[in-house]
């Protein structure tokens, strides 16, 4: 187990408007953008405020930075961590138009590609580099408006405005695992394979707003690619799940002008995102002992998410914020939610487990192979033992080795089976040791002679 710092990185959106910029510094090497704030009424604040807010981030995308940029600094080494078998999030917060979708998504040229299409390139290269390991992944695609979830790769719902979709269900096993069904589940064999599938949820998110409704701003969207990988040394499984998350849109309705359904609509939008920063508060509470309870369960995206915010997960937040001056509380308001997240931490830790399929096939193997080795040293030991010889054929053997020693002619031999050879053998060997002793004996016989010669020449 490791601990883990949730990361927070600032993405700062070119300027709309470059006569009306708000005032920041990004301290590059402290990491630190420091946001001033004047002391102004028609800002809504009175003029003994602070004047500079300072907040570290861990990292600083400036208005120059590139989708390149991004996914090298925040994506890259996220996604390999998730094919090492970690769990992580990255979730984009911010206020509508602030970039978030551009950030998750991209543009439609493939030069302003997100961060999704990148760790698809990514994620297949290093399936190709991995040549040890088997590599199976998979995608879902959720939409979650009005705290009900909804499949964005379910054909159907193209044609289908979004109140007939077939909403997502959500129940909890005995072990406490989330299940959802109604969410399809689609593997993924190739770069491209992903990207038409985020491409077709976008198609589906995108068709399914219409002016009145405005859901995209208001819906969050998850987007998970999960791994399964094998080694093909053990039977170790890794399994680990990556959760890219496009936030709806975090501005306070005072600010939207919008009323009836729509508002109604905002409002419940409005108070999931207050409930992940209670849940984000929570958390930081129970990091300090001051609290046990976390309140997931108040919203659909809390609940599905709880174990990006407070469990087994490398957790990552973009905040995407405006530079335009009349942007500047929406801005403040993201960085100071960014500042409670970077507080957390983590136990994070490679999920791996024993396919147990696998482990029966290699004992299966292994029992085998034990069964043949045990089945060949017992006929070793039958043939040396020869019990099963016969009379007769111990006699067929000893007239025959009797005979071959006998003549000095080509031998003549005739052994048809293995108890046979080894009969003749030690029968052979049973003749040298006979031998062998004989001329022991003439030597011992020669020798007493010599001695008694040597003693008459004395005399
Ligand atoms: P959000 O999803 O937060 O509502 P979008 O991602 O849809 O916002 O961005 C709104 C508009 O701003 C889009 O036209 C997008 O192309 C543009 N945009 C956002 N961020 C950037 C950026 N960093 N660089 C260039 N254009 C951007
Ligand atoms: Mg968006």
């Amino acid at each position: 187990m490791v601990k883990y710092h949730f990361e927070t990185y600032a993405r700062m959106k070119p300027l709309e408007n470059p006569e009306n910029p708000i005032g920041y510094n990004i301290y590059v090497e402290a990491k630190v953008l420091e946001i001033f704030v004047p002391k102004n009424e028609s800002f809504g604040h009175v003029n003994n405020q602070k004047e500079a807010f300072q907040f570290k981030f861990t990292e600083i995308l400036d208005q120059d930075s590139t989708q390149e940029d991004v996914f090298e600094t925040v994506g890259k080494a996220l996604s390999l961590s998730c094919m090492d078998g970690y769990n992580g999030t990255i979730f984009a917060y911010g206020q509508t138009g602030s970039g978030k979708t551009y950030t998750m998504s991209g543009s439609d040229t493939w030069q302003l590609r997100g961060l999704i299409p990148r760790i698809f390139t990514s994620i297949f290269n290093e399936v190709e580099q991995r040549t040890n390991l088997d590599y199976n992944v998979y995608v879902t695609f959720m939409e979650i408006y009005n705290e009900c979830g909804y499949d964005l790769l379910d054909p159907s719902h193209a044609e289908l405005p979004m109140e007939n979709w077939t909403k997502i269900q959500l129940y909890e096993d005995l072990y406490g695992n989330l299940h959802l069904k109604n969410l399809s589940i689609h593997q993924v064999r190739s770069e491209q394979d992903g990207i038409d599938l985020l491409m077709m949820g976008n198609f589906i998110r995108h068709v399914s707003t219409t002016p009145m409704n405005m859901a995209s701003s208001r819906s969050h969207c998850i987007f998970t690619i999960a791994f399964e990988s094998r080694d093909h040394e053990s039977e170790i499984i890794r399994t680990s799940k990556l959760h890219l998350v496009d936030l709806a849109g975090s501005e306070r309705i005072s600010k939207s002008h919008i009323e009836g359904k729509i508002l109604e609509e905002a409002k419940h939008i409005n108070l999931s995102l207050t409930y992940l920063e209670q849940v984000i508060i929570a958390l930081h509470d129970r990091q300090k002992d001051t609290r046990t309870h976390i309140p997931y369960r108040n919203s659909l995206m809390t609940t599905i998410l709880r174990d990006s915010l407070g469990g087994n997960c490398k957790t990552v937040l973009i905040a995407t914020m405006n530079s335009d001056a009349n942007q500047l509380e929406e801005t403040l308001s993201t960085a100071k939610f960014a500042k409670r997240c970077s507080k957390l931490v983590a136990d994070v830790s490679v999920n791996e487990q024993v396919d147990s399929n696998l482990l029966i096939q290699r004992l299966r193997q292994e029992n085998a192979q034990l069964k043949r080795q045990l089945a060949n040293s017992s006929e070793d030991s039958r043939l040396t033992d020869s019990p099963s010889l016969t009379l007769s054929d111990s006699e067929l053997c000893k007239k025959q080795v009797a005979m071959f020693l006998a003549n000095n002619s080509q031998p003549k031999l005739i052994i048809s089976t293995l108890q046979q050879t080894y009969r003749c053998l030690q029968l052979f060997k049973e003749a040298i040791l006979i031998k062998e002793e004989h001329y022991q004996a003439e030597i011992q016989q020669l020798q007493d002679h010599i001695q008694e010669l040597m003693q008459r020449r004395i005399r």
